[in-house]
């Protein structure tokens, strides 16, 4: 929403600015593709000097399209000092064309040529040709790279051509093809040409001021014959002529000027022809009025029509009233009255020592740029239009410019009120039709609190996927709304002191809090068992699969790490292997002490923090899998509480893999240790063999990432970590109140902006920690975006208009691969892959 106002926005300030400064045609609008790639301009309208062959004829010119043998390409090889191949089109009426665009010949990738340079010719007749100069007179325009890339190129200052001609320019022997689009729009003043005396020098005591008329593209000899320039480029001077609108232009560069004292009759004449008879209404003329420096607008201005071949006897005169008291640059316009003319000559009388003029206009009969227009057949006399003097009148067509400004920005403003209008009706039906989509998919789910890890009791139940509804309150994406992940998170902290079970019925079937959900054995059919206290009975060892190991029979050998719960620890446990009673095989000697990892809970911990940590017991007691780390006993008699897992020697994955490089030459250089592409292949199967269990179990982790899976020996790699934050991590969650954290980038768009978790959201995050594997955890996902733009992304996700970011694929990822990732990324969770495919898949992809 914010960028559709900042273009609208900018759309005002262009219009309001141009508005302000031009009069007609606006440099800064006047901007359309004229046809090229549209298919407006005809194939007949497109013809070139030679071509290649009959499939790379000029009608292949188009650019952006991929007919033929995919571009204009000329006979022979373009070389350096030969300039004979031309593109040319005819745009069948006059056009101020602002912009040029150019690409080369792609084909699919079979074609590699492009034209490195160009120049441009134009004309209005067809049969006098300009070659195009920049302000700074230099023909030749960079253009191309390579065969795909468009490459536009502002004209600087514009042409008011009918034909243009493109031409190939290299700086070697080349073979050279072309895609060409032209921008900008109609000339409506139908003015071919302006015969003037050439522009004059004025001497400032302090400096020269060049009144000349640069960039005309006629004949300059006495007088300035059969060509168009400043006066009708577009660009209004300043009020102060020395400046410019043009960078690094000379003093006075806008306009062209003359001085009295040159012009003994007392006036200049110019003489305007035109592509046909036209019925004029007005003439403008943009004047500079600084009468300090004896600067000022015509005193008197009369004007000769001729039509057919004939002068009429009856000129027109008009005299503008003389402003002393505003120095501003103004339009005079003069109302012509409908005559009917082909050619117009004007003498402007001097009001002072100089006259400057840096725009004029003309309005004519259909031609018209704006609204109204006088009858055509009754010409009345030459009405005495007075000049616009902006301390006492106003001028008429000015004002009818402004009413159509205003109206311009109240329909722009009525379109935005109804689009945000719009949006929000949309996003209200979107958030109905999300929440209609939830509530579908909660028919036998429970209501979660604010744990890592969610367990669906009813797993033969109607649900498709196990899901925990988070503590979380449903928020809708879109502006505010979605940016408050803090109303999430504080309701997720006070959902976790809850003790008492939430029930839901739905369909007829229970649903209860997941931390009251204690007997996982009592699930049968639609019958769910809950006993509420989970403490109590974890203590009681009801339902704790795993017994209490004598705590003495530990010794702490070392400080492995620290996470949510506090410090883990390396430790010797004497006796584990008669304690495990054969349930765990440990590849070490029955006599030698076996090492495991201690996680111990800090003793200031609050009695959630004691709750979350017999939670991921209870949890972890009943998983039994060979890729998800294996709870060996507790401690929970006394305490510190501990809980015994086994050892895995490399610790997490993601400090595993930011220790390693890729295999190849830059390793090798380093001498660090590497991993092969196979093995990370490996690993990656193994975390998805681990969640294939997990979901085979309806268990959501919530929680996946490499962080949270252990490496043992031989790339070994365990799921672990059911719990939520970690310390050294703590910039992978998204921080809200210093309090609690959610790992949004790893989070599927339904988890942040719904509050949903399932398998499906565990395989979005499983898609992020194969991201993750293939950078070798060198980089943060989205790590150009902050907190806020990711949870923005998600907002993309939801409203799926092709704006969201995906992760980028990693340099080392194959297709094959990187599909998979973005199949996990998919919006409709239903759509996205399970693990056993996910499984199969990646074991495929090891050699
Ligand atoms: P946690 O509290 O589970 O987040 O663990 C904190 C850190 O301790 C992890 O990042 C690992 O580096 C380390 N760690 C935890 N469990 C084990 C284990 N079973 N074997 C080896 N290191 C572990």
């Amino acid at each position: 929403m914010n960028h559709l106002l900042n273009v609208q926005l900018l759309l005002l300030t262009i219009l309001l600015q141009y508005g302000a400064v031009t009069s007609q045609v606006n440099p800064g609008v006047c901007r359309y593709p004229l046809g090229m790639s549209g298919g407006q301009i005809q194939d007949e309208d497109i013809s070139a000097s030679s071509q290649w062959s009959e499939s790379t004829a000029a009608r292949y010119g188009r650019l952006h399209f991929e007919e033929g043998d995919g571009a204009w390409c000329p006979e022979i090889t373009v070389e350096p000092d030969n300039l004979k191949e031309f593109l040319q089109i005819d745009l069948r009426s006059l056009h101020f064309i602002t912009l040029v665009g150019t690409q080369g010949r792609h084909a699919g990738g079979i074609g590699n040529e492009f034209a490195q340079m160009y120049k441009i010719k134009y004309s209005r007749d067809g049969s006098r040709w300009i070659s195009w100069r920049n302000r700074q007179g230099k023909q030749v325009i960079e253009a191309n790279r390579n065969a795909y890339d468009i490459v536009l190129k502002d004209l600087e200052p514009p042409i008011i051509a009918r034909f243009v001609r493109f031409m190939p320019v290299t700086d070697h022997s080349m073979n050279v093809c072309m895609r060409v689009e032209l921008y900008g729009c109609e000339w409506l003043d139908g003015l071919v040409s302006y015969n003037a005396p050439v522009g004059e020098q004025m001497k400032l005591s302090d400096q020269p001021v060049y009144l000349n008329d640069s960039v005309y593209d006629g004949a300059i000899i006495h007088s300035m014959t059969e060509g168009l320039g400043q006066l009708t480029d577009g660009v209004c001077g300043q009020d102060e002529f020395t400046k410019s609108h043009v960078y690094d232009a000379w003093s006075g560069y806008d306009y062209v000027g003359w001085n009295n004292e040159s012009f003994p009759d007392g006036f200049v004449e110019i003489m305007f022809e035109f592509d046909r008879t036209r019925n004029f209404t007005s003439m403008k003329v943009h004047c500079n009025n600084l009468y300090s420096r004896h600067v000022k607008a015509f005193r008197q201005v009369v004007c000769f029509f001729r039509s057919d071949s004939d002068w009429e006897a009856a000129p027109l005169t008009f005299s503008p009233v003389m402003d002393e008291k505003n120095p501003s640059a103004r339009f005079v316009t003069v109302n012509l009255a409908n005559h009917m003319a082909n050619a117009i000559t004007c003498q402007f009388y001097f009001g002072d020592a100089w006259m400057l003029f840096s725009e004029i206009t003309f309005q004519s009969d259909t031609a018209m740029y704006n609204t109204t227009l006088a009858p055509p057949k009754t010409r009345s006399p030459p009405n005495i239009q007075q000049e616009e003097d902006p301390t006492h009148k106003i001028d008429d067509s000015n004002t009818r410019i402004l009413i159509g400004c205003l109206v311009a920005i109240i329909f722009i403003l009525v379109a935005i009120i109804v689009i945000i209008l719009w949006r929000q009706v949309w996003q209200k039906m979107l958030e109905k039709a999300s929440r209609r989509m939830l509530d579908d998919e909660l028919t036998a789910s429970l209501s979660i609190q604010s744990e890592p890890f969610s367990y669906n009791p009813n797993p033969s139940g109607e649900s498709s996927e196990p899901e925990s509804n988070s503590a979380y309150e449903h928020i809708f994406p879109l502006g505010p709304d979605y940016q408050e992940p803090s109303r999430l998170i504080s309701s997720s902290g006070t959902a976790t002191s809850k003790s008492t079970a939430t029930t839901v019925i739905q369909d007829g079937v229970p649903h209860y809090a997941e931390a009251d959900i204690v007997n996982l054995q009592g699930v049968t059919g639609s019958n769910t068992y809950a006993i509420p206290a989970v403490t109590m009975d974890l203590l009681s060892g009801k339902d704790v699969a795993v017994e209490e190991f004598p705590r003495q029979l530990l010794t702490f050998k070392e400080k492995l790490g620290e996470g949510q719960f506090g410090e883990v620890h390396l430790c010797e446990a004497e006796g584990m292997q008669e304690f495990m009673n054969e349930e765990f095989l440990f590849d070490i000697p029955v006599d030698q002490p076996v090492l495991v990892a201690v996680k111990m809970l800090r003793s200031d911990a609050n009695k959630n923090a004691r709750n979350d940590f017999l939670k991921e017991i209870k949890i972890m007691s009943r998983l039994k899998d060979p890729n998800i780390v294996r709870l060996l006993g507790v401690c929970i008699y006394s305490n510190p509480l501990c809980m015994i897992t086994e050892y895995m020697e490399n610790g997490d994955l993601n400090q595993f893999l930011s220790r390693h490089e890729p295999e190849g030459q830059l390793a090798l250089l380093s001498n660090a240790a590497t991993v092969s592409f196979s093995n990370l292949c490996h690993m990656a199967s193994q975390i998805a063999s681990g969640m294939k269990y997990l979901s085979s179990l309806n268990f959501v982790h919530r929680d996946l990432a490499t962080r949270n899976c252990l490496v043992g020996k031989k790339y070994t790699i365990k799921i672990a970590d059911f719990g939520m934050s970690r310390n050294l991590y703590s910039g992978d969650y998204y921080r809200i109140q210093g309090r609690a954290v959610l790992p949004i980038r790893w989070m599927s768009w339904e988890s942040i902006l719904l509050g949903k978790f399932t398998t499906a959201s565990d395989m979005w995050a499983f898609g992020v920690t194969l991201w993750e594997i293939l950078n070798f955890c060198k980089e943060q996902p989205y790590s150009q975006l902050t907190d806020e733009q990711v949870i923005e992304n998600t907002g993309e996700f939801f409203r799926d208009q092709k704006r969201q970011i995906y992760l980028p694929q990693p340099v080392l990822c194959p297709d094959s691969l990187y599909k998979i990732m973005l199949s996990c990324w998919r919006r409709n969770a239903k759509e996205r892959p399970a693990f056993q495919e996910i499984h199969r898949a990646l074991l495929e992809l090891q050699p």
